[in-house]
């Protein structure tokens, strides 16, 4: 259990700047991007190194101190609210890019980097690291690990996974582990590192990482089609991908999010249809040109206006309206629950019916919004948690949103992670033999059970 003396043992641990235990200064480490989870920690550390991690996970190993690992907070499943109290070891003070290898195409980096960061000194290098969250301003390369992040870019580029190549782990013992390596092949014994990759702090603190890059794509282009029905759009999009071209990116957005696009598309457009697709084809100069053109073709013959942007500053404007969804739709209402399931790309067009015929019975106002390309959708609920009926209305619908994907043959989430948010969820979407393999693997890792507890799944289930 946490008192007043183990403050003073994590300030000889990591210097006492990087002690946070001020009520104001827990209130900030007390929560995440969801808006329904929050719990004070009773104390913030931030560490700089590996071993000062080290040294923490012991002192709490050995007190029995629940430890959340923490990068930027944007997480949106609930995974880094400290939600049974004791250390939030927050890794933003250990953000340095240690290198980029431009002849191994890695990138070996501490696990406080901001996303956004590490893409930039990539580009500079013409390197490129798919996985985009849209948090990318305020998102660390730990959390996109510990989560296994997506974005739009994953539709042809493939998630967080399929870029680490080792990892240094920090175990709740406080032994410092090395996995994987520097090399892009390597069959040395079980995948260890992809153990621990998406494992959303519950396994060990991630605190180097190794990435697999990708040389930067020589040029794209950006194709925007406002489409007039929701199920329109989703056909559309199965017929893009079923035609041989694979975009790098096709996100979607429904009409709650037009006014963001409002000067860019046709007023007269926009206020008759549904949906933006927008969409992203790269590569070589000859090939975007050529599979532009397709995407284009396709989306002709179903959408009220189709618009290849003329330059990267007209492109920028589109996806920069894209990235402003989840603000703009927080900003319309009290309390949005926000989803994040995936459903095979044959089912998009019967999921988003499905979808809205729920909200219709349910009487409740829903957005749609995603990585679409991979069938990854964003349903967000608009409510408020103050009006109980309404919002348990708003929770009933969600819950047959997950249902429904869950019977298109879809998984509970495609990158957001379980946390808090999905726990309840997680013995309908899992073999129970998976669930109790998880488990056990904890228990070999954690068997105090201090590193992020009560997470992922429900403890009345332990
Ligand atoms: C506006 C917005 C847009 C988003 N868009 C996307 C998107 O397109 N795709 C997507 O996949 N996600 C998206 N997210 C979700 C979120 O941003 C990502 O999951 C992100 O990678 C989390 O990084 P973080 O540093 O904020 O992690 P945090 O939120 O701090 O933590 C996330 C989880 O990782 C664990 N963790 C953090 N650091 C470590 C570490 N060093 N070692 C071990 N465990 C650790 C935490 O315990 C927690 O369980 C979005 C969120 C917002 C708010």
């Amino acid at each position: 259990m946490f008192n007043a003396k183990h403050v003073d043992q994590l300030r000889r641990i990591v210097g006492k700047d990087n002690v946070l235990a001020t009520q104001e200064e827990l209130l900030a480490y007390s929560y995440d991007a969801t808006n329904m989870w929050q719990h004070l920690p009773d104390v913030v550390v931030l560490p700089t190194n590996a071993n000062q991690i080290s040294d923490i996970l012991k002192l709490a190993n050995e007190s029995r101190i629940p430890v959340t690992p923490r990068g930027g907070g944007t997480n949106v499943s609930g995974g880094s609210i400290p939600i049974k109290g004791g250390i939030v070891l927050c890794t933003t003070r250990m953000n340095r890019i240690i290198e980029i290898n431009r002849t191994n195409l890695n990138a070996t980096v501490e696990p406080g980097v901001i996303l956004q960061d590490l893409q930039e000194a990539l580009a500079k290098e013409g390197l490129f690291f798919p996985p985009d969250p849209q948090s990318a301003q305020g998102c660390t390369m730990g959390g996109v690990v510990a989560e296994n992040s997506g974005g739009p870019s994953c539709l042809k580029y493939g998630v967080a996974k399929q870029y680490v190549l080792g990892l240094e782990v920090v175990l709740a013992d406080g032994r410092i582990v090395k996995l994987g390596g520097l090399t892009p092949k390597n069959r040395t014994g079980y995948e260890l590192a992809m153990l621990f990759t998406g494992s959303e702090g519950t396994l060990g603190v991630i605190s180097k990482i190794t990435l697999r890059l990708l040389p930067s794509q020589k040029s794209s282009q950006t194709i925007v089609a406002v489409i007039s029905d929701v199920a329109v759009a989703g056909e559309t999009v199965t017929e893009i991908i079923a035609s041989g071209v694979l975009p790098s990116k096709v996100e979607f957005v429904d009409n709650w999010t037009f006014e963001k696009f409002r000067g860019l598309l046709p007023d007269e457009i926009l206020d008759k249809s549904q949906v933006i697709l927008l969409i992203q084809v790269d590569g070589l100069p000859e090939t975007v040109e050529a599979e532009a053109q397709q995407v284009v073709d396709i989306c002709q013959s179903r959408a009220g206006e189709v618009k290849v942007a003329q330059n990267q500053a007209e492109a920028d404007r589109y996806w920069q309206a894209r990235t402003a969804h989840f603000s703009d739709i927080s900003s319309r209402t009290h309390t949005i629950v926000n989803e994040d399931v995936s459903v095979p790309r044959d089912k998009i067009a019967d999921f988003i019916k499905l979808g809205q015929e729920s909200a219709k019975k349910y009487d409740v106002p829903i957005s749609f919004a995603g990585h679409v390309g991979d069938g990854n959708f964003h349903p967000v609920v608009l409510t408020d948690s103050r009006n109980k009926e309404h919002y348990n209305r708003s929770l009933k619908c969600v819950e047959e949103i997950i249902e429904i994907a869950l019977s298109l043959g879809g998984v509970l989430s495609g990158e957001h992670g379980i946390g808090l948010e999905k726990q309840r969820f997680l013995k309908k979407a899992m073999d129970p033999a998976a669930i109790e393999i998880m488990k056990a693997i904890k228990d070999v890792l954690d068997p105090n059970h201090i590193l992020n507890p009560g997470k992922i799944w429900e403890e009345t289930s332990d």
